[in-house]
């Protein structure tokens, strides 16, 4: 039903307030409504018209009928409100002769003729909220940061590889028992090929290594950052996807003092100076020998207990094991065409929201991935 001033029994400054708010928000809404001439003409005459309009029914109320002792403050209100009417209606007018065929000029440039949704000019904008670096790709840029600084540069690589790339060229015979390890996820149909040019999805970045060491001839210094894939059921700790930095240094008389003090360096660079390292080891095929590298555990400072209690996140140990790394096998470099009695190098590789859990303190890996903004709007 369309709006009429209502009729007051008191005139409390109160419900005067409550009839001035009330009577401006009808205002403002039938206000929004005008669009031509024809619609701007009903709308003036029935706030401002001479008979019966919304004005004249105001200055009814607020003069006329008022107490004698109300006279004055009902006066001063109803001259305020016919300013507000009239400054409305002026506005209104503005806006369908100016504002909106600037409006639908614009509009009819990117929509069909007409198509286009009718707007509301008088509604607040849209405010588009600042975009934050994602956490994984937060942490992928530091690591990638630390070894810029020693003046390592950045290769990348397909992720849709081949046999040959991801397996066979790192020391991965057919059949290996090795390839177990990595659980693969293959791509369709592929049987008709030879096993080498087969496709599958990267399990680790390390193709990009071979790949490198084919174009570029020592000495060789690179990190690989991006995306892997295994065939791993999501839960806390596993994703199907996730992410991996992994380097390559080959060169003249490099030996596994030179990783040593590299990772202990990166590793000193992305969690703190009083961080240390160790060295366990381990087995990758295109490494000989390998290790895994552990750091001091960063929540009890390695001492593994933590608020006179055991440390949950190194179970007490005092150590966190983080990623691997070795030096490169001879047999590798037979792929590549090096000489492997003249180079020697090593390699490494992390995962990134392992990293990440640890600095931020995330305790479940889906949630770097399920697209919470609540969660990421934290590292903004
Ligand atoms: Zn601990």
């Amino acid at each position: 039903m369309a709006y009429t001033a209502p009729k007051l029994t008191d005139y409390s400054e109160s419900t005067l307030n409550e009839f001035t708010a009330d009577l401006l928000k009808h205002l403002e809404a039938e206000a929004a409504k005008v669009d031509d001439e024809a619609t701007w003409k009903a709308f003036r005459d029935r706030w401002m018209g001479r008979n019966n309009s919304i004005r004249v029914q105001v200055k009814e109320i607020l003069l006329k009928a008022a107490p004698p002792a109300e006279k004055p403050r009902g006066g001063a209100l109803y001259n305020d409100i016919e300013s507000r009417i009239k400054d409305r209606v002026g506005r209104a007018e503005h806006s369908y002769k100016n504002v909106r065929p600037a409006l639908n000029e614009a509009l009819s440039s990117v929509f069909p003729a007409v198509t286009f949704p009718r707007l509301d000019i008088t509604l607040p904008g849209i405010r588009r909220p600042l975009g934050a670096e994602h956490p994984v790709i937060k942490t992928m840029n530091e690591i990638v940061s630390v070894f810029r600084n020693l003046g390592y540069s950045v290769e990348e690589g397909p992720e849709i590889e081949t046999d040959y790339y991801n397996f066979e060229a790192l020391n991965f015979p057919p059949n290996h028992p090795a390839r177990d390890t990595q659980d693969t996820l293959f791509i369709a149909n592929q049987e008709s090929k030879p096993l080498r040019d087969r496709l599958l999805l990267r399990t680790h970045t390390s193709p990009v290594q071979i790949r490198t060491m084919e174009k570029m001839r020592p000495p060789i210094r690179v990190v690989c950052p991006g995306k892997v894939h295994r065939n791993d059921a999501p839960d806390a700790t596993h994703s199907p996807i996730f992410h991996q930095v992994e380097g390559l240094a080959v060169d003249t008389n490099i030996t596994f003092c030179d990783l040593k003090g590299t990772l202990d360096h990166a590793m000193k660079a992305l969690f703190g100076s009083s961080v240390k390292t160790r060295f366990y080891p381990s087995y990758f095929p295109f490494t000989e020998p390998s290790a895994d590298v552990q750091i001091s555990c960063i929540f009890c400072g390695g001492t593994g207990y933590r608020d006179g209690s055991r440390c949950p996140n190194c179970k007490a140990s005092g150590w966190i094991e983080l990623l691997g790394c070795g030096m490169v096998d001879p047999n590798v470099y037979g792929f590549v065409d090096y000489d492997a009695r003249k180079v020697s190098g090593f390699a490494f590789g992390m995962g990134v929201e392992r990293i990440a859990i640890l600095k931020y303190g995330v305790d479940d890996i889906q949630l770097f991935f399920n697209g919470d903004v609540r969660f990421l709007e934290q590292f903004g």
